[in-house]
C-alpha cells in the first residue's frame, strides 16, 4: 500500500474545494450531518484524497459522464488507514445505489489503486434535522425539537365530512402515469429509483418527504403520480391523494368561506400517501402555507408518506415560510434533467408504439435531434406530426417532418429577443449592460458575452451579423467563434452546462 500511495502524486490540492462545490449543488438538496467521529489524522485524510482521486480517474474512464457526475463527484473521501478507505456518501439511498450498480467497478478500482487487501467503508450522511448543509464530518447533532402540532379539532361535522369523502374517495390519479410508461434515462434514473423506493414502502423510508423537482415538461407530474398508482395497485397505502397546489389552495380558501375548515383539515390529515404537485404555487400564500405546515407535521409524525413536486430546488423558493421550507428538506430531493438524445429517442419510440403508429427512422431521429428541451414538447411534436399527416392524408417523410417541426421550433422561440438574453445574462452573471456591450476583455465579462452570443444564436433567428451588432458592434466572426467556444466548453464543463440550462429556463419563463 505504501508503494501505491507514493505513486499517487496526482494534484489533489483542489479536491476538497471541488467536492464542497459539487456537494452544495448536488441534487440531494437535503440536510446533512454525519454520524461518525471527525477524522483526526491529517495524513489519513490526505492519503484518502490521493487514493480517491486515482480511483476517480479510473472510474471516469469506465462510465458515462452523467453517471460519473451524479454518483461519484459527490463522494467525499474521508480517510485511508491500513488499507481501509472510508468515503462519505450523501444518503443511505445513494449508498445502496452505488453498491447495486457500481459494486464491481468500485471493487476492481479500489483493489488496483490501494492494493490487494484494500477495504471500502461508507460513511452515510444522515438526513435528520433542519441544520445548514455541511460537507465535513461532524459529531452527531442533537436532533431537532419536535415540531409543534396544532391539535385537530375533529367536530362531529368534520367526522361526517371525512367519512363521506372516504366513502367516495378519489385519488385523482391518471392511470397512464405509471412506472411502466416512464422511460428511464441518465436524466431521470435517480429520481425514478427514489420514486420506486417510496412507492414500495410509503411512509416507511427515509425519504419523507420525497421532493421531485425540475423544469416544465420533464415528467414531474408523471413520476409523482406513478408513485400513487403503484401504491394503489399494490395496496401499499389506503388513502392516496394526488392534488395540485392550486386545487389545494382553492379548496382551502373555499373551506374558510364556507366555515368548513376543520373538515378540510381532518380530511387531509387522514391521508396515507399525500402527493402535492407544483408546490411553487404556494409562494406568497401565507395562510395556505400555514395549513400545509400543520398537515405536514401530522402526517410526518404518523409516518404517512408525503411526495412533493416543484419547478425548482426547494431552497430557491421565495415567499415561503422558513419553517415550511426546512421541513420540505427533511427527506430526499432529486431532480429531473432534460432528456438526453438516447432517452428522447426511446420516449418517441414508446409513444409511437402506444399509438400504434410508425415513422421512418430518419424522421424519429430528426425529432429527437431537434426537440431537446423537454418531454412534453417531444410529445407535442409527435402528435402534431401525426395529426398533420392524417389530415392531409400524406405519408410522413423527412420533408413533412421538417416543415411541421420548423413551425414548432419557431413558435417556441418567437418570443425570445436579444434584449431578453442580454438582461438575463447580466442578472445571472451580475455584470452591467455596459460591460457586456463594451470593450472589456476581463475574463468573467468576456465569458458572459460569449454565452450571450451563443444563446442568441441558438434561441433566436438572428444572424451572426445582427448578434455581433447587438453585443457592442462586434464582427460576425467573433460571434461564430463565441458560439463554437461555448459549444465545445460545454462538453467538458458541467458548471457551464448547468449555467446554460438555468439561463434557458429563465428565458423560457421571461418569454411566456
Ligand atoms: P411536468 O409535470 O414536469 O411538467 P409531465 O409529468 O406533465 O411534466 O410530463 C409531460 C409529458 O411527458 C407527460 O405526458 C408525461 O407522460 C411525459 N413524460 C415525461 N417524462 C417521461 C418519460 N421519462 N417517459 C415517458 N413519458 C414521459
Ligand atoms: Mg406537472
Amino acid at each position: 500500500m505504501e508503494k501505491s500511495r507514493s505513486l499517487l502524486k496526482a494534484s489533489v490540492e483542489n479536491i476538497s474545494a471541488k467536492h464542497v462545490d459539487n456537494y452544495a449543488t448536488f441534487m440531494l438538496q437535503t440536510v446533512y450531518h454525519s454520524m461518525s467521529e471527525p477524522a483526526n489524522q491529517i495524513d489519513e485524510v490526505r492519503a484518502a484524497k490521493e487514493a480517491w482521486q486515482q480511483c476517480l480517474n479510473i472510474i471516469r474512464d469506465n462510465i458515462n459522464p452523467q453517471s460519473f457526475k451524479t454518483w461519484f463527484e459527490p463522494i467525499v473521501p474521508l480517510k485511508l488507514s491500513n488499507g481501509e478507505l472510508t468515503i462519505q456518501v450523501p444518503s443511505q439511498f445513494f449508498y445502496e445505489w452505488i453498491e447495486e450498480n457500481y459494486y464491481s467497478l468500485l471493487k476492481r478500482t479500489i483493489l488496483e489503486v490501494i492494493g490487494r487487501h484494500a477495504k471500502l467503508t461508507y460513511s452515510v450522511v444522515v438526513q435528520q434535522s433542519p441544520i445548514e448543509p455541511v460537507t465535513i464530518k461532524l459529531p452527531q447533532q442533537p436532533s431537532a425539537p419536535m415540531p409543534e402540532v396544532r391539535p385537530i379539532a375533529v367536530s362531529r361535522a368534520a367526522h361526517d365530512f371525512y367519512k363521506a369523502h372516504v366513502q367516495r374517495f378519489e385519488s385523482y390519479l391518471n392511470p397512464r402515469h405509471s412506472f411502466e410508461n416512464f422511460i428511464q434515462g441518465d436524466c431521470n434514473a435517480f429520481a425514478l429509483a427514489a420514486a420506486r423506493s417510496v412507492a414500495e414502502t410509503p411512509g416507511k423510508n427515509a425519504y419523507n418527504p420525497l421532493v421531485i423537482y425540475g423544469g416544465v415538461g420533464l415528467g414531474k407530474t408523471h413520476l409523482v403520480q406513478a408513485i400513487g398508482n403503484y401504491a394503489r395497485i399494490k395496496r401499499k397505502a389506503e388513502f392516496i391523494l394526488y392534488v395540485s397546489s392550486e386545487k389545494f389552495a382553492i379548496d382551502f380558501v373555499t373551506s374558510i368561506q364556507n366555515n368548513r375548515i376543520s373538515e378540510f383539515s381532518a380530511f387531509y390529515r387522514g391521508i396515507d400517501l399525500l402527493i402535492i404537485d407544483d408546490i411553487q404555487f404556494f409562494a406568497g400564500k401565507g395562510k395556505t402555507q400555514e395549513e400545509i405546515f400543520h398537515i405536514f407535521n401530522t402526517l410526518h409524525q404518523a409516518n404517512k408518506q408525503i411526495v412533493l413536486s416543484c419547478d425548482r430546488p426547494i431552497k430557491e423558493l421565495r415567499d415561503m415560510e422558513e419553517r415550511l421550507l426546512s421541513r420540505f428538506q427533511w427527506g430526499l430531493a432529486t431532480d429531473l434533467q432534460p432528456p438526453d438524445f438516447e432517452t428522447r429517442l426511446a420516449i418517441l419510440r414508446r409513444k409511437l408504439e402506444d399509438n400504434g403508429a410508425t415513422l421512418p427512422d430518419d424522421v424519429v431521429n430528426f425529432i429527437a435531434t431537434n426537440v431537446t428541451s423537454n418531454v412534453r414538447e417531444l410529445e407535442g411534436c409527435l402528435v402534431r406530426l401525426l395529426a398533420t399527416a392524417s389530415l392531409q392524408g400524406k405519408e410522413i417523410d423527412l420533408a413533412l417532418a421538417k416543415s411541421v417541426l420548423k413551425d414548432i421550433i419557431r413558435d417556441r422561440n418567437v418570443n425570445i429577443t436579444l434584449e431578453m438574453i442580454e438582461k438575463v445574462i447580466c442578472e445571472y452573471y451580475q455584470i452591467s449592460p455596459n460591460d457586456i456591450k463594451g470593450k472589456s476583455r476581463k475574463q468573467e465579462i468576456a465569458a458572459a458575452r460569449q454565452v450571450a452570443m451563443y444563446l442568441s444564436k441558438r434561441l433566436t433567428n438572428s444572424s451572426f451579423k445582427t448578434i455581433g451588432l447587438h453585443f457592442g458592434g462586434r464582427d460576425h466572426s467573433t460571434v461564430i467563434h463565441a458560439v463554437t467556444t461555448v459549444e465545445q466548453a460545454q462538453q467538458t464543463s458541467p458548471e457551464l452546462r448547468r449555467d446554460i440550462l438555468e439561463l434557458k429556463k429563465r428565458l423560457e419563463i421571461l418569454s411566456l
